[in-house]
């Protein structure tokens, strides 16, 4: 993949155009209160800029899954009314279950430079997720400038965030794509060495693309969590009750001779802490990776394999993480991945945390504030660290 050079909300002039803002405001909602603002926080910096600029701008979101029809409860209302207590400024929501029905043709005829509409939720249609043609041209026909600043759904081809680019003429990120790409894209592409990866999380089968991708790119690769049991499995150790997947035995000994043949130093785990029941309550005890009892579960890497993981961690200049060492959802279990965390966040590298679970970890450790990018989307990480081009980057214009 070569480096992504795309034009951004700063390379335009928006005064007086009309410009439509797909952003990412698929918000926790319960009975209607938002439990969780971060994203619609997140969104601020771009949808203030077009604003200071005098746009007209016309923001757009998914929120949930209505199936393509419309969902009360799924309602982007209450965003709008956050997001004009966050701006200061009237945010005037069009409430058309069609998305772009005659509320929103005229809430955007009536717009002044400087000024908000939110459109409804673009999956109360149906061709959203299929990427059609008439929901994209209606999108378009609202907008002279389309802005994609929703990097959590930039993996798939929609037509808020794809189809609608093929009818406006000019097509630029916003700041939180700009940044996804900058780390994810090009770090990941073009990083200060050594860099050093780190996998974790349940399965091998969901990251099989990634471990292959990252072996490519990296002096040092780690593997920790559940998926290091099948590894371990590979090389003939016991592994008891732990996590596996028969089907990737093979493949787990292709990568480790992939890294071999590349230079790449593999680091599995030494020991790991096993449990006789999946439980937070559960009797554990630390044994060699290789000799795990049977009837006991690996659910952490052992001691000794936190502190190589971390020793690995202190001479990086790049480090890439995406999946926790073992259960950190129970405290019990979390140590490994912690350790792991502490050391990406006193290391001097340009730390990227891959979204999802990592991201929760980090910032459920208090790490947050320490990593130098969390990213923002799960699934959309994962495939730039497979080394795929995104739908939704590579629809915005190059520079
Ligand atoms: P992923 O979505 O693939 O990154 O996986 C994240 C999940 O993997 C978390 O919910 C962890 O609890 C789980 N996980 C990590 N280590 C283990 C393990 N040793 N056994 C079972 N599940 C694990």
């Amino acid at each position: 993949m070569a480096a992504l050079n795309k034009k951004s909300v700063d390379d335009i002039n928006v005064k007086g155009q009309r410009v439509l803002v797909r952003c990412d405001f698929n918000v926790p909602l319960i009975d209607g209160k938002i439990t969780d603002e971060n994203r619609i926080v997140a969104a601020l910096p771009t949808i203030k800029k077009l604003i200071a600029d005098g746009g007209k701008v016309i923001l757009c979101s998914h929120l949930g899954k209505p199936k393509g029809e419309p969902k009360p409860e799924l309602s982007l209302a209450p965003v709008a009314v956050r997001l004009a207590e966050l701006l200061g400024q009237d945010v005037k929501f069009a409430a058309d279950p069609e998305v772009v029905g005659e509320n929103a043709k005229a809430a955007v005829e009536a717009m002044k430079d400087g000024d908000v509409v939110l459109l409804e939720n673009t999956r109360y249609r149906a061709e959203e997720t299929k990427n059609g043609e008439a929901f994209s041209k209606e999108l378009a026909s609202l907008c002279d400038v389309f802005v994609n600043d929703a990097f959590g759904t930039a993996h798939r081809a929609h037509c808020s965030n794809v189809g609608v680019t093929e009818y406006v003429d000019t097509a630029v990120v916003g700041y939180l794509m700009q940044k996804e790409i900058d780390f994810l894209g090009n770090a990941v592409e073009n990083p200060e060495r050594p860099f050093v990866a780190i996998l974790g999380g349940a399965k091998v089968s969901s990251k099989i693309s990634v471990i292959n991708n990252l072996l490519d790119k990296v002096d040092t690769l780690i593997i920790g969590g559940g998926m290091s049991y099948t590894f371990t499995k590979a090389q003939g150790g016991s592994v008891g009750a732990s996590l596996l997947e028969e089907d990737y035995l093979q493949y787990a000994l292709d990568m480790i001779k992939k890294a071999e043949e590349k230079g790449v130093k593999l680091l599995l785990p030494v020991d790991t802490i096993v449990a006789d029941e999946f439980s937070n309550d559960a009797n554990t005890k630390v044994v060699s990776r290789d000799a795990i009892p049977d009837g006991w579960m690996g659910l952490d890497i052992g001691p000794e394999t936190a502190k190589i993981f971390a020793e690995a961690v202190k001479s990086a200049k790049t480090v890439v993480w995406n999946g926790p060492m073992g259960c950190f959802e129970m405290p019990k279990f979390a140590e490994g991945t912690k350790v792991v965390a502490e050391a990406l966040a006193n290391t001097e590298a340009v730390t990227i945390i891959g979204g999802g679970d990592s991201a929760a970890a980090v910032n459920q450790l208090g790490f947050g504030d320490k990593m130098t990018h969390i990213s923002t989307g799960g699934g959309a990480s994962l495939e730039f660290l497979e080394g795929k081009e995104l739908p939704g980057v590579a629809a915005a214009n190059d520079k």
